[in-house]
């Protein structure tokens, strides 16, 4: 079984303000050392990329963008910011079809898959999130959703150069989550569906858990198997949150 680096990421959406930055200089004071065994990722909004990068230099920590244009060349495209402009200021990863895009901005798979791949032209890591609705869930089309995302999300080049974020809409921003063996099955489905289209690469590439983890519950998803790490939204905005659930981790210890 291929050993995957645990990747653990904040999505701090639209909240943070350049005071807000003090918060990573405590996050790398809390966690120390495990920044060496597990990827620690914050993203702010765009704005913040490049004080943040410089906050973190010295610190191991990365970070990455919320979203970037499907165009990999420069172009006339007002309000966009590329890929290649977010590794410019120091991004090294980022996300890409989180369901506020998918939902709030009409992002289909495809426009998705081709942010992910300007992504990995521009040297960065796409996290690709792919996620059922609760109405889809109550129909039983889990598998369905999730695996035609997977499929038409995911870059035409497989392995380590993009990592899975699988994040039921349906959990993020409430309380509630999928049970551990409902976490369990979706992420062996994911791996499935990797496998069925990158062979043995897809045995490099990460999938993580998103939707409501937080310090109490991350300990018990990180057991599951076949889940490499948690993307984060509110509880990455606040330092003590975010590292309790990074020192949540088996690999921190
Ligand atoms: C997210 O938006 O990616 C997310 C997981 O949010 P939360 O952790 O707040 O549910």
């Amino acid at each position: 079984m291929a050993s995957r680096k645990p990747l653990i990421a904040g999505n701090w959406k639209m909240f943070g303000r350049n005071t807000d930055l003090a918060e990573i200089g405590v996050l790398a004071e809390t966690i120390g050392p495990a920044v060496d065994k597990i990827d620690v990722l914050v993203c702010p909004p765009a704005v913040l990329i490049a004080p943040a990068a410089w906050q973190m230099r010295g610190k191991s920590l990365l970070v990455g963008g919320q979203d970037c244009s499907p165009s990999a060349a420069d172009a006339a495209k007002t309000g966009e910011v590329s890929a290649a402009m977010l590794a410019d200021v120091g991004a090294k990863y980022v996300i890409v079809g989180h369901s506020e895009r998918r939902q709030n901005h009409q992002e289909t798979d495809d426009l998705v898959r081709q942010k992910a791949e300007a992504a990995i032209l521009a040297g960065l890591v796409p996290i690709v999130c792919v996620g059922e609705t609760h109405a889809e869930r109550a129909a039983g089309r889990v598998a369905e959703i999730v695996s035609r995302q997977v499929k038409a999300s995911a870059p035409g080049q497989g392995g380590g150069t993009f990592a899975v974020a699988y994040e039921p809409v349906w959990a993020i921003g409430g309380n509630s989550t999928p049970t551990l063996s409902e976490i369990g099955d979706v992420h062996s489905l994911v791996r499935e569906t990797l496998t069925q289209q990158f062979g043995g690469q897809a045995n490099e590439t990460r999938i993580l858990y998103g939707g409501s983890v937080g310090p109490k519950n991350a300990g018990e998803i990180f057991t599951v198997e076949g889940v490499d790490g948690a993307l984060v939204g509110r509880a990455s905005l606040k330092a003590s949150d975010f590292a309790a659930i990074i020192l949540g981790h088996p690999a921190a210890v």
